[in-house]
């Protein structure tokens, strides 16, 4: 059997945005509320993508890296997963920045990359619209998605937190489609 393929997943946004959540979410089906914020790890995750096995090898970024440890894990990735916060504008307008530093990383490579709107279950504290988060995307030329890493049961489609996985496959879609 062919060794699966793997796919290298850097989820970059501002501090307290819920990239750990997330990714524990993928992980575990879990949430977890608490999580050191200075963290960073990387974790490995196999999925099962269009009836192929892929490899995920995710790093966890902190949020909080100088310019260089930014830009050497954006040379180290296949992929990225942009993440901002639905109810803190300011982590929205951080994501057009980081897009520029990636792609200024990476040129004249194409970068592979899927924006997502976080904490979609505080609809009441909510700052950035959806329709703000699909203009941004569609600039960006990538796939867009809010989810949850709290609300509902990851892996069912449709759920906020089934969005979490739906998220991570595309991105691995798109670095295999390059
Ligand atoms: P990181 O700094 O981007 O890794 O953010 P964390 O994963 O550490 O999350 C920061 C805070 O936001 C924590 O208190 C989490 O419990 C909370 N959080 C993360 N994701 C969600 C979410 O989807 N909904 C809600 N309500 N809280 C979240
Ligand atoms: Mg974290």
């Amino acid at each position: 059997m062919a060794k699966s393929p793997e796919v290298k997943v850097a989820v970059f946004g501002r501090a307290g945005v819920g990239k750990s959540a997330l990714v524990v979410r993928l992980l575990t089906n879990r949430f977890i509320w608490e999580y050191d914020p200075t963290l960073e790890s990387t974790y490995r995750h196999q999925a099962n993508i269009d009836d192929e096995m892929v490899s995920m090898e995710i790093l966890d970024t902190a949020g909080q890296e100088d310019l260089l440890q930014k830009e050497g894990h954006m040379r180290w990735g296949d992929g990225f997963v942009l993440v901002y916060d639905i109810t803190d504008r300011s982590s929205f307008e951080d994501v057009a920045p980081l897009r520029s530093l990636l792609e200024e990383v990476r040129k004249p490579r194409h970068v592979p990359l899927v924006l997502v709107g976080n904490k979609a279950d505080l609809e009441h504290a909510r700052q950035v619209a959806t329709e703000e988060g699909e203009r941004l995307a569609a600039d960006m030329a990538c796939a867009f998605y809010e989810c949850s890493a709290c609300a509902g049961t990851a892996g069912t489609v449709g759920t906020a937190a089934g969005t979490v996985a739906e998220a991570f496959h595309e991105l691995c879609r798109e670095v295999r489609r390059r």
